[in-house]
């Protein structure tokens, strides 16, 4: 079960279930043993193209019901019944969101020993590293390495075309941001979601910076030093973000950047409103290219945009920590 408050996944790839976890799939380490797994199950299920169907992976993972419920407190859940596995998930989500979860939820089954009925756990203990692992292994049943690549060919970055794959993958726009910015590192680019709020954390004791304004809540970026914006940064007056939110519609252009995070001098952003109409999200390119006009306006960001998935290098939930996953 994973709570919403994330902390940096760095610990995760080394740690000891990690290990174990690679080794069982004959593999050095975690990221390669994902791939390989969701690589087996997509050829298991005869899947070579986008969006990948859940309901016959499950099937193979002996998950004899997935069950859409409102009434549960989690996002998603796993029982163990006597032939196979039950799957929770909330009623209430973007069905792309729902996906994610139920991938999410089809991954725990690889700490199970299937085979046995009921199927009985492999692991003694449950913890961070189990949802580090089940997070990357969705992500990879979702959105498969060589499908992406080949998705991406001849595509610029920019939130078009970001958006365009999350639609063709059928996943949220963060979890294919995460995808293509932070797992393969396909382009030099940060996206960030700014949100309109009294303070960043409503449930903390620390207020930092309080007053409703329009600040930095996610972040998702190639997991360098380089490429660092900072939570909680006010934007109110940033060119472009600023302009994207008052005017509600598409705004790109050069930002001149000054300590923002990593950022330093003149970047090409391009910013969007969010369907809640809560805040934008915003591209933004670190390098000197800028996407070709023919793809570079999007008309509209659809529901998908709920800030719930932890991103790969900065995981942060600041809204809901209530709700949990299981
Ligand atoms: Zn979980």
């Amino acid at each position: 079960m994973r709570t919403h408050a994330g902390k940096s996944h760095r610990y995760a790839t080394s740690g000891e279930v990690c290990r174990w976890f690679a080794t069982s799939h004959g593999c050095y380490d975690v990221h390669s043993a994902a791939t390989r797994i969701a690589e087996g199950l997509l050829d298991a299920t005869r899947q070579a193209e986008p969006p990948i169907e859940l309901g016959s992976i499950a099937r193979l993972r002996c998950v004899t019901k997935t069950v859409y419920k409102s009434d549960i407190k989690t996002l998603g859940t796993l029982q163990r019944v006597n032939d196979g596995f039950l799957i929770l998930l909330q009623r209430d989500l973007h069905w792309f969101a729902r996906r994610e979860f139920w991938a999410h939820e089809i991954a725990h089954t690889f700490f199970y020993d299937i085979d046995a009925r009921p199927p009985k756990r492999l692991l003694s203990t449950k913890g961070r590293e189990e949802e580090f692992i089940c997070e990357l292994l969705a992500r990879e049943i979702l959105i498969p390495r060589t499908q992406l690549s080949d998705a991406l060919r001849g595509e610029d970055p920019s939130l078009a075309s970001l958006i365009g794959l999350s639609k063709r993958f059928k996943t949220t726009i963060s979890t294919m941001a995460n995808r293509v910015i932070g797992d393969l590192r396909s382009w030099a680019t940060i996206l960030i979601l700014c949100e309109q709020r009294e303070h960043l954390f409503p449930y903390s004791r620390v207020v930092r910076r309080p007053g409703r304004l329009l600040r930095v809540v996610r972040c998702i970026a190639p997991n360098t030093k380089e490429a660092f914006v900072p939570i909680n940064k006010i934007v109110e007056k940033t060119p472009i973000i600023a302009e994207a939110f008052a005017q509600r519609r598409y705004v790109e252009g050069w930002v001149e950047f000054d300590k923002f995070g990593s950022l330093h001098g003149e970047k090409w952003v391009q910013t969007l409103p969010t369907a809640s109409g809560s805040g934008v999200i915003a591209l933004i390119h670190l390098g000197w290219t800028f996407p070709s006009p023919s793809t570079a306006k999007p008309r509209q960001a659809t529901s998908d945009l709920l800030p719930i998935r932890a991103p790969g290098n900065a995981s942060f939930f600041p809204q809901e920590p209530s709700r949990k996953l299981s």
